[in-house]
């Protein structure tokens, strides 16, 4: 059984799918891990420190993915889809919804691909998502970024040259990023204040020393997300953190909708009412933003005002983003672990059979197959 470990060519992606104690976990299991030569440079894993945990390191990319079950962090491209044998596992963030292409490649080569982003989110299958793992780190990044931009001092400072009061930092949206977002801002010494739509997090809010904003809440879908809400709705949120956006030198937003886009919270009208040197940085830049004006990976400049949409926010903590996802990994190859030795893609598991995209050539992911307009498959009835 070998475990392939490519080097993530993305741009801007420095994490890598095996850290040393995976590599060890595997190999005590009698696996032998294949890691692409400098896969682990960008995240402070040179090669020695991955051999030494018992790793064999491979001149190219095409060994790396020419194995059993081959990890990855980002989705592979079509090219490199075609390195991994007809037949074989791939566990990576695939983005299965949306790249369909990639997931018509992975049915037509026959791969058995799990998605991460479809891991159940029980508390069965909490070690194993990687969407919590990641959005923590992006969460605790995104502080940091906003920090670093700012021209004022976060905490209060109280010196013979005059006291400085402490910044003001709004937090919008508070699940696994918000929550992280609020932590750090607080240890950072800022005010806090901080509102979602879902009820739920006011206490949430409170206990980590923020105060909640009062705007409109719904309660959330059976699935525990946010539902997207109305025009009127919209209008009344965007009316009342309006003052509290105006008041902030920095914001950080991280509402998101699975599968929507991301909802509207903060307006041109709002940054336009915000002071210079202000800071933003919208987190869900990559799937339309929660601020007005918002581009990818762009810094925007407003009236003095900073509107930044990093997509790479774990990347800018490679090492502990990478320990924390090898672990998820580890996890969930351990569940597909064999007494023989081998592993499976079993269709049956309750937390890997859910987030299988597709297997033995089908597409079986029930809303993958809805959005490329495939029919639903049956229930086998026994
Ligand atoms: P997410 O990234 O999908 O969204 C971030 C936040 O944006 C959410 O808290 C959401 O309520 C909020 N939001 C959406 N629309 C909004 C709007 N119009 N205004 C304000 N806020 C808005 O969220 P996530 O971090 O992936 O977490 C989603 C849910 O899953 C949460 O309920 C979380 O507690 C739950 N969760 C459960 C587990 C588990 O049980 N193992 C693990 C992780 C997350």
């Amino acid at each position: 059984m070998q475990v392939g470990i490519p080097r993530e060519y993305a741009p801007r992606e420095r994490r890598i799918a095996a850290v040393p104690s995976s590599i060890k976990a595997y190999v005590e299991w009698d696996w032998e891990v294949l890691v692409e030569h400098d896969a682990g440079a960008g995240a402070g894993f040179p090669d020695a420190e991955l051999t030494d945990a018992g790793a064999r390191i491979v001149p190219d990319t095409a060994a790396a993915h020419n194995a059993d079950l081959v990890l990855r962090v980002g989705p592979p491209t079509i090219a490199e889809v075609n390195l991994i044998p007809e037949g074989g596992n791939l566990i990576a963030f695939l983005d299965p919804y949306v790249d369909l292409d990639l997931i018509g490649a992975l049915a037509d080569r026959c791969i058995n691909a799990v998605a991460v982003e479809a891991i159940p989110r029980t508390s069965l299958a909490q070690a194993m998502d990687a969407l919590s793992s990641q959005a923590n780190v992006a969460g605790y990044a995104a502080v940091l970024l906003a920090a670093d931009a700012s021209p004022q001092l976060i905490p209060m400072l109280v010196t013979a040259a005059g006291t400085i009061p402490p910044s003001r930092a709004l937090v919008l949206g508070v699940g696994v990023a918000g929550l992280q977002a609020i932590a750090t801002a607080r240890r950072l010494g800022a005010i806090v204040h901080a509102y979602d739509i879902r009820p739920e997090t006011k206490e949430q809010v409170e206990s980590l020393g923020a105060k909640f904003v009062e705007a409109p809440t719904l309660e959330m879908d059976e699935g525990g997300y946010a539902k997207e809400v109305d025009a009127e709705t919209a209008r009344k949120q965007q009316e009342i953190l309006a003052s509290y956006v105006a008041d902030a030198d920095l914001v950080i937003t991280t509402a998101q909708i699975p599968g929507r886009p991301a909802p509207r919270l903060v307006t041109t009208d709002m940054v336009a009412g915000m002071h210079a040197g202000a800071v933003v940085v919208d987190m869900a830049a990559s799937s339309g933003g929660n601020v007005e004006g918002t581009r990818p990976d762009e810094v925007v400049e407003v009236g003095g005002v900073s509107i930044i949409g990093p997509t790479d926010l774990p990347s800018r903590v490679p090492t502990d983003a990478s320990r924390m996802y090898a672990r998820n990994l580890q996890e969930i190859a351990n569940r597909m672990r064999l007494d023989d030795g081998g592993a499976v893609v079993d269709l049956d598991d309750e937390v890997v059979g859910p987030a299988t995209i597709t297997h033995d050539g089908k597409v079986v992911h029930p809303r993958t197959r809805e959005v490329m307009g495939l029919e639903k498959i049956e229930e086998e009835t026994t």
